[in-house]
């Protein structure tokens, strides 16, 4: 049994109105024994009408009471997911060093300038050309930032779009090999996690994110980190799917998950 959930929004997240406390008694309920907040850091996020930001000091002083107050029934992280962007190394970096967090999960939420949820972008350009390009800015910070510590939900592009046939997103993923490998090759020169996230199936997809081809590939080259989140941004589905995760885990011959404890990888049986 999957017993980690390393990724979970809060009402900390502009998206969420998540109690730390109602994720944590739904976690409790589920029997987890370790989960890790990680709400949403999207600094010069393109949509000015959402601030993807908080006020670290309330989450910490939050948060910690909370990991007090559970201890021995749970172990709690504190944790973040950061929108990367290729300018935002500094920043980025400067947040994690300031602040004891215990993960950081780097994520593309944008392509073109915008993200993919919004249907903008789907109008604009040929879904083919999206994909490729969400793929390619991927690819260019993972290369031009070193301040996370596993890549969240790589193939998260193809959970919009055209609708994938039987919620399968196969054909993109092999028609863009070329540059997930290249995605995979940068992960592990860094030593860097490769998430594998659940909410696809909540968006009726057929697998979690990425795609299984993804997380074969990633072990075949040589990638031994990789982390499992829901991604909840309802109580209710913290350690969502995790079921399906796990046969997904075992089909693909993974034998250990890992969790961060301040920055550092720690390897966890499932
Ligand atoms: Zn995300
Ligand atoms: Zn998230």
């Amino acid at each position: 049994m999957i017993k980690t959930d390393l990724h979970m929004h809060s009402a900390f997240s502009a998206d969420s109105e998540a109690l730390p406390r109602d994720n944590i008694e739904a976690a409790l309920e589920k029997g987890l024994d370790t989960i890790c907040f990680t709400d949403h850091i999207d600094y010069d996020f393109p949509d000015p009408e959402i601030l993807f930001d908080f006020n670290i000091e309330d989450y910490f002083h939050e948060l910690t009471a909370l990991r007090e107050e559970y201890e021995g029934r749970i172990r709690i992280l504190i944790g973040v997911e950061m929108g990367m962007q290729p300018h935002l190394g500094e920043r980025i970096s400067k947040t994690l060093h300031d602040w004891p967090f215990d993960f950081c999960i780097g994520s593309q939420h944008v392509v073109f300038n915008t993200d993919p949820y919004y249907q903008t972008v789907w109008e604009e350009y040929p879904c083919g050309m999206v994909y490729r390009k969400y793929l390619e800015e991927t690819l260019e910070n993972v290369s031009v930032l070193d301040c996370f510590d596993v890549l969240g939900h790589l193939d998260y592009v193809t959970r919009y779009g055209v609708p994938m046939p039987e919620g399968k997103n196969d054909e993109v993923i092999l028609e863009n090999m070329d540059l997930i490998d290249e995605i995979l090759k940068v992960l592990i020169r860094k030593d860097k996690g490769l998430e594998i996230n659940s909410a696809a199936y909540r968006k009726d997809q057929a697998w979690p994110n990425p795609n299984p081809l993804v997380i074969r590939r990633y072990l075949e080259l040589g990638g031994e980190i990789i982390t499992v989140g829901a991604d909840a941004h309802r109580s209710m589905d913290v350690a969502a799917d995790f079921d399906r995760v796990k046969e997904v885990l075992e089909a693909c011959n993974v034998r250990a998950l890992y969790r961060y404890i301040r920055r550092k990888p720690e390897r966890i049986e499932f």
